[in-house]
């Protein structure tokens, strides 16, 4: 009983302080990606890029240490919902492209041509598997290629099993440090985190997410040649086989994406206000600004705004309620949840109310653009 309520104490302070971390993080990143984009003279660029490193790294140390705690107490609880693991992997393998070009090398993504309906399961969790794997092979490959593979083992009318490999062709993991390397903050070697970065906790999250499945996460690896880390899963073929145009969005070379578009940003920090106001009128897009759920029924023109960015926690009144209210006024334009609670935490609630979307703060500026177009268009 004692030991069960100290374990949600501390679940909660974990849950608090990631939030409070996270909402300064947002600014920090949201403003380095606006500084970048705004023609720094090349030795600004040289420190914004380091900035830029940084703030996402500890983003991802911040997110991994909660992970972990989450994990190891058993609190992680998968979804099965349907998902186009094809398009997930293309956003991964697009999303890193940009890291492997600075080292100039290549990544590959393969998929299996008879892999073309949408499967049922996690598509956040086996996400973050697959992203660990391919930026771990980025990172430790200096010259060569990255490929992400993924493969069909066996398939019949209900389910498909698959192989999802990482090849890389980089500095390889010697033969005794192939076990070590899946425990938690362990690396291959202590030169790694000096020249790499990272905690070690990439792999070990990665290994207890497949096998909380059933699934072994396996390694070959030669130390100088590279390394490839695969697994085989079996998946059920969802009955829905339409695919998620979400990701497919195209907004390459569109210098004002967003020109025209009214939005109400719903927010209470101003820091915030600021970071998502800068980042969507950069894009042409019109902000008018709500500071609390009240605000923005007051302020919300049905004739006018095309889209709603919705914090949650508000004083006054909370994003779940606003949102509630104005479904239940016949609202029927698409309002996103903008928050800086991890989403596993909001979902429900956030869905139950009439969301259609959650972001997370901090967010990429190109993920915000995307899943701004992708309702718009749809509407
Ligand atoms: P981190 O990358 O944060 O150090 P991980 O748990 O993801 O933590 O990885 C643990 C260690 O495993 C790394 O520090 C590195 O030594 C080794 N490693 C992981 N992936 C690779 C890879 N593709 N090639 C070489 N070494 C790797």
């Amino acid at each position: 009983m004692q030991a069960q309520q100290g374990l949600n104490a501390k679940a909660e302070f974990l849950a608090t302080m990631s939030h409070e971390i996270r909402t300064p993080l947002n600014a920090v990143i949201g403003m380095t990606h606006l500084l970048k984009t705004s023609e720094p003279r090349a030795d600004q660029k040289k420190n914004l890029d380091v900035l830029y490193f940084s703030a996402n790294n500890l983003l991802s140390i911040v997110n991994n240490i909660l992970d972990y705690t989450k994990i190891e107490e058993g609190r992680i609880v998968f979804e099965n919902i349907p998902m186009d693991l094809s398009s997930i992997a293309r956003n991964i393998v697009a999303g890193l492209q940009e890291n492997a070009k600075e080292k100039d090398i290549e990544l590959k993504l393969l998929i299996d041509g008879r892999l073309n309906k949408k499967l049922m399961g996690d598509p956040t969790r086996i996400s973050q598997v697959i992203t660990n794997l391919v930026h771990n092979a980025v990172k430790f490959t200096e010259k060569g290629s990255v490929q992400l593979s993924i493969h069909v083992e066996s398939s019949s009318m209900s389910s498909v099993t698959l192989m999802v490999k990482v090849e890389d062709t980089g500095i390889g993991i010697n033969q005794d440090k192939q076990i070590i390397i899946f425990d938690r903050f362990t690396q291959a070697d202590s030169s790694t985190s000096r020249s790499y970065g990272g905690t070690g906790l990439g792999l070990a999250i990665t290994k207890r997410i497949l096998e909380l499945q059933g699934v072994k996460l396996e390694l070959q690896s030669e130390s100088g040649k590279g390394s490839a880390f695969y697994f085989t899963q079996t998946f059920a073929i969802s009955a829905e086989d339409s695919i998620d145009q979400k990701a497919n969005v195209e907004f390459d070379n569109n210098p004002e994406l967003l020109q025209g578009l009214s939005i109400l940003l719903v927010e209470d920090n101003p820091l915030n206000v600021l970071v998502a106001q800068t980042i969507l009128e950069s894009q042409g897009a019109n902000i008018d600004v709500a500071t609390n759920g009240q605000e923005a029924l007051d302020k919300f023109d049905t004739q006018k705004h095309k889209l709603i960015l919705m914090d949650l926690h508000m004083p006054v009144l909370d994003g779940y309620k606003a949102t509630e209210q104005l479904r239940k006024n016949g609202e029927t334009l698409p309002i996103i949840a903008l928050t800086a609670s991890a989403p596993k935490e909001v979902e429900s609630e956030a869905y139950a109310c009439g969301l259609n979307d959650i972001i997370v703060k901090p967010f990429n500026p190109d993920d915000l653009y995307r899943i701004i177009l992708h309702y718009v268009k749809a509407g």
